[in-house]
């Protein structure tokens, strides 16, 4: 995974164009012509019911699913052809949903997945920052990931992009199944980190994604629902946008899935 793997260099903020993207599962069209801008160092949050494309979106950007027609661009550089860790070389990371943690590696061996070969001192640089953005770490690196709680295993999740300057990290689903009082702690540190990397973020807790977010965009049926500025979009036109059928087919209205998606 992106998360795993050992990027040299340092990165700083760059610009992620979606041109027009389009993908299918088979016959299945799950992304359509979906065209996005998000601006060096401002976050993006891609919201939208169950079933919308925000996941497929999000593997398309990272390069986990192939770019179908239409363009990923990375600070004007066309990466659509490009597989998956020669994106996460050019400073693109990526945290699935779920975090794609090794259970039965320690806190510390998957933070240092992806490390080897690099230095002890730098290995131990990589570990103080964790603690630092996340200090139950500090005293949690030997334990099994797999023993961790939900919450702690996200963190540990995040924490393995956040010890490494992106370009632009996609977060799939932070929030997926957490109680509200560590959601609030995972978005304070995504909120600290603001401005040093792109950041999208795919997420079902609209209220608190539509406060931390420069921008915000509704998939339904894998389009472009809505789209614009956060400050200028209100939570309750958030939640019409999720009621919106914008297939020329008239698809029957999405479910919103999460019963509290707005709260
Ligand atoms: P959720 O919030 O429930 O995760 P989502 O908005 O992330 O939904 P996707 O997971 O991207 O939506 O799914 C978009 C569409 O593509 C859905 O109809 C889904 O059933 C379908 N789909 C997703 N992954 C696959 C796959 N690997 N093979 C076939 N169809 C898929």
């Amino acid at each position: 995974m992106a998360t795993a793997t050992r990027r040299k260099a340092t990165f700083t903020a760059t610009t992620l164009r979606l041109a027009s993207v389009s993908h299918s599962y088979g016959a299945l069209p799950a992304l359509r012509e979906v065209t996005i801008d998000v601006p060096a160092g401002t976050v993006c949050a891609i919201l939208g019911p169950n079933g919308a494309g925000k996941s497929t979106l999000a593997s398309v950007i990272a390069g986990v699913v192939p770019t179908g027609p239409g363009s990923v661009q990375l600070d004007g550089h066309d990466v659509s052809k490009l597989a998956h860790h020669a994106r996460a070389r050019l400073g693109l990371a990526y945290v699935p949903e779920g975090g794609a943690l090794f259970p039965g590696l320690t806190v510390a061996e998957n933070l240092l997945v992806g490390e080897r070969g690099t230095s002890r001192q730098d290995r131990k640089a990589i570990l103080e920052r964790a603690a630092a953005v996340f200090p139950f770490l500090a005293k949690r690196w030997n334990e099994r990931a797999g023993m961790l709680s939900g919450g702690e295993q996200q963190m540990v999740s995040l924490s393995r992009v956040l010890v490494h300057p992106s370009a632009v990290v996609v977060i799939d689903e932070l929030s997926h199944g957490l109680a509200p009082g560590i959601l609030e702690q995972l978005f304070a540190v995504l909120a600290s980190f603001r401005g040093e990397m792109t950041l999208v973020l795919i997420e079902q807790y609209v209220k608190r994604a539509h406060e931390l977010a420069d921008q915000v965009v509704v998939l339904s049926y894998g389009q472009v629902a809505l789209q614009g500025r956060a400050g200028d979009v209100t939570l309750a036109e958030l939640e019409d946008a999720y009621e919106l059928d914008v297939t020329e087919a008239g698809a029957p209205p999405a479910s919103v899935g999460d019963p509290s998606p707005m709260s």
